[in-house]
């Protein structure tokens, strides 16, 4: 079965889903995204997921193009034509189609489009059972990393660099040397006396969801939480490391550049949330 993508209105098969060449998305990344996790049908946090897509929105002056209401109903059909479980469902908005020109156009339709596509659950789970390593890479963006610009040309060098240095993440730092986020992720450390430090959200990240929900689940399970910046050498010498997202859900991280983090294994605050997490995606 062809895959289905959603294009301003229709649902066409993958091989006919297509956008003008003159899209502001395709010709100045003028537009933003959203990834949502499907587990067993069900989408995990919709709700957040939304508010900060119209924020993303809002703060570039670009139009919603229909409703949250009408946008839940193409979401969760776009994944019902897919026939899909587990899912990673992907929505792009754009400022549309215009003569290419860097002001806002006077008169341009948002682009909407939406996507979905099988995700592994079971090797996400099986990977954070391990744990995995991380480079450390310079975070050259802009200093709007609180909208989720499509814009990730730095995000995907970062995350091609790590990978060639054998990391699965890249775990960005500031000029003074302080982890920003990952290429894709939000990055946690635990101090040895068992506190979660992570970034504050006022500090040019992306606010991830993933970050917010766990950041109440610690809360529930009574664990102290810190919320602050932190450098990578502190990373290094923490007890544990770990980071979120809606693909990676919580991810143990084991080694960052050489360095070995809490033996080399998951340690148990980063399980002890992962599980929390499992639970709520699965319950
Ligand atoms: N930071 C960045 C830069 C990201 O791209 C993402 C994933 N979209 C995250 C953090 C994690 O956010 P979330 O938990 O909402 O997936």
């Amino acid at each position: 079965m062809s895959r289905i993508a959603y294009v301003n209105g229709a649902y066409v098969p993958m091989s006919d889903a297509y956008v003008h060449i003159e899209d502001r998305g395709y010709q100045f990344a003028d537009g933003v995204y959203e990834g949502i996790t499907v587990a067993s049908g069900k989408l995990i946090d919709l709700e957040p997921h939304l508010d900060r897509l119209e924020r993303s929105l809002r703060e570039l002056q670009i139009a919603m193009p229909m409703g949250r209401r009408a946008m839940t109903f193409v979401f969760k059909e776009t994944v019902r034509r897919n026939r899909l479980a587990n899912a990673f469902l992907y929505i792009q908005v754009t400022r549309g189609v215009a003569k290419r020109d860097h002001p806002f156009p006077a008169n341009s339709s948002s682009t909407l489009v939406v996507t979905a596509r099988r995700l592994d659950l079971a090797a996400v789970k099986s990977r954070a059972s391990i744990g995995i390593n991380v480079s450390s890479q310079p975070d050259i963006r802009w200093g709007r990393c609180d909208v989720k610009s499509i814009s990730l040309l730095p995000n995907i060098l970062a995350k091609q660099a790590a990978r060639e240095a054998g990391g699965f993440e890249a775990v960005m730092y500031d000029k003074d040397g302080y982890v920003t986020e990952g290429s894709s992720t939000n990055i946690w450390m635990v101090t040895k006396d068992g506190t979660l430090v992570t970034r504050s959200t006022d500090d040019n990240i992306l606010p991830g969801i993933t970050r917010a929900t766990l950041m109440q689940m610690a809360k529930d399970l009574q664990m102290q939480v810190e919320t602050r910046a932190f450098k990578v050498e502190e990373a290094k010498s923490a007890a544990e490391m770990f980071l979120t997202s809606s693909t990676s859900c919580t991810m143990p991280i084991v080694k960052f550049d050489d360095t070995v983090i809490g033996g080399g294994t998951p340690g148990p605050a980063a399980t002890r949330l992962a599980e929390a997490y499992w639970a709520y995606i699965e319950g």
